[in-house]
């Protein structure tokens, strides 16, 4: 009798301090048969589920797949619109023998605040027993509700991102041994008291040599050692998503071990130990530079590009990416050879308006979010336009493993930032986009600036642009900038997360 795996998705890494709250239209919605087309044997999750189900020869049903991106708090109708859809499909679906699903962990729907969660437990309600295993972000905030109502939740083990395809794979494979009873999984969480801190839980470096030195990747290492017992069925250690700012986006470990409470047990307060006991080194290994000295750090560098990272603007974070405290620096200090994304869609309007080659006298950033920072008049002139479409051919967070300029074209992503235009003032670039910047470097290519060539860079990130920018850095600095993704989380009111909690409080 052959095995039937229905497979979907659904996710959103909700940031409870977005101005843009709620979130109605998600950023990617895939149905039915493309999602078998859009993933066979492409290096993502559910690429990852699809190759070791074909492989073993099981009957295949796909359903959907909706994810919010990085973004702010989920309209409640569209969330239960979407999710309806989605257990509409699994309903229908005739007999399933289990389900695996791609989801993120972090969604905070309009008087939910665990999304997945959720979901997670309509489709238990509708479905019964059936075994279900899903794939979650290492940022997804570990609840009670997804963990009681899934039979394995299994993280990525990568910061920037680049083993979804990997971890698919991880989800397909324990899929199949628990169906066919191979298996029993029980599973342990440990929570920790602890907000991130994302920027230091880096685990993967361009530069092999650096990602050897990361802490974080270090406990990873130790924890695909501790996987080799055949015992253990998998670990993963969440990071979590702080500004969610629910009471469980806090960093967790979730181990599960083979009929074994005691070793799942065991497992996750060995690792969690791990994590806790090197908290203060993931805040010294990515110190937080004050702007001022930031740009001084980069105008005086020797050689390019430096790499000036707006930590508190991240467009992976669910922030808006109109930040222009750095662009203001750069201005008053007469920086040169300088290039700077920001999204302002009546920038990009001004600017298709006058047409290339023109002058305008236009307000750029500091639009959508007008609580940290400021828009800045300049007199630019209109070098490129371009319809914000383009494909990322390089490494690049949510992407695949490889150290190589151009990845195999299974691994391609195809990018769409809205209409951009490139904006020179004084000898520094500005890039205005309508929607999110990118954080990789096609997307300044696509743009007309090639980012080897610029003195400095600023991208809008934590640590995403670090798969794609690292191979050509001459160094990377991380600025303490304000806003929605702030790793200091000043000027951030938290609501709901538990205290004490380090690193804000005394611990
Ligand atoms: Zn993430």
């Amino acid at each position: 009798m052959k095995f039937r795996v229905a497979v979907g998705g659904f996710g959103a890494e909700s940031n409870s301090f977005s101005v843009e709250s709620p979130v109605r239209e998600p950023k990617e919605k895939t149905f039915d048969r493309n999602l078998l087309l859009e993933n066979f044997g492409k290096k993502t999750t559910i690429g990852g589920f699809l190759e070791v189900l074909a492989k073993a020869g099981l009957d295949i049903f796909p359903t959907s797949r909706i994810f919010w991106g990085p973004t702010g708090i989920i309209s409640r109708e569209s969330y239960e619109h979407y999710k309806s859809e989605l257990i509409r499909r699994l309903e229908n679906a005739g007999k399933v023998d289990g389900i695996l699903l791609d989801l993120h962990g972090a969604m905070v729907v309009e008087g939910y605040l665990d999304g997945e969660g959720i979901l997670l437990k309509e489709i238990r309600e509708a479905l019964g027993e059936v075994p279900v295993v899903a794939v979650l972000d290492i940022h997804g905030n570990i609840t009670d509700l997804k963990v009681n109502n899934a039979s394995a939740l299994i993280g990525y083990k990568t910061n920037p991102h680049v083993d979804l395809y990997e971890r698919g794979k991880d989800a397909a494979k324990l899929l199949i041994s628990i169906m066919k009873g191979r298996v029993d999984p029980v599973v342990s969480l440990k929570r920790l008291p602890m907000l991130g801190p994302n920027l230091g839980m880096s685990t993967w470096s361009y530069n092999p040599k650096e990602s050897k030195n990361l802490p974080f990747a270090r406990i990873m290492r130790r924890i695909m050692e501790i996987e080799r017992d055949p015992r253990i069925l998998n670990i993963s250690a969440f990071i979590g998503f702080p500004y969610s700012d629910i009471p469980e986006s806090v960093t967790s470990v979730l181990a599960i071990a083979n009929a074994d409470s005691k070793l799942a047990g065991e497992v996750a307060d060995l690792v969690a130990e791990m994590i806790w006991e090197s908290r203060n080194e993931f805040i010294k290994v990515r110190p937080l530079i004050p702007v001022n000295d930031a740009v001084d750090m980069a105008i005086n560098a020797p050689e390019g590009p430096v790499i000036l990272v707006d930590v508190g603007d991240n467009a992976g974070g669910g922030a808006p990416c109109d930040n222009t405290v750095i662009l203001e620096a750069l201005l008053r200090k007469g920086a040169e050879d300088a290039v700077v994304p920001l999204r302002d869609p009546e920038a990009v309007a001004r600017a298709i308006t006058a047409g290339v080659g023109s002058t305008i006298e236009v307000d750029v950033g500091g639009k959508i979010d007008g609580r940290f920072y400021k828009p800045i008049r300049v007199r630019a002139c209109v070098k490129v336009l371009s319809d914000g479409k383009y494909i990322i051919r390089g490494p690049h967070h949510g992407g695949y493993m490889a150290r190589r300029k151009v990845l195999p074209k299974e691994a391609w992503k195809r990018a769409d930032v809205g209409k951009t235009a490139l904006l020179e003032v004084d000898g520094i670039e500005i890039i205005v986009s309508e929607g999110k910047v990118g954080m990789e470097q096609d997307y300044y290519k696509a743009a007309g600036v090639d980012p080897s060539q610029r003195k400095i860079v600023i991208v809008k990130s934590h640590q995403a642009h670090r798969a794609s920018f690292e191979s050509i850095a001459k160094r990377i600095i991380e600025v303490d900038t304000p806003g929605s993704t702030s790793p200091s989380y000043k000027g951030l009111t938290f609501k709901n997360i538990i205290r004490p909690v380090f690193p804000l409080d005394p611990i």
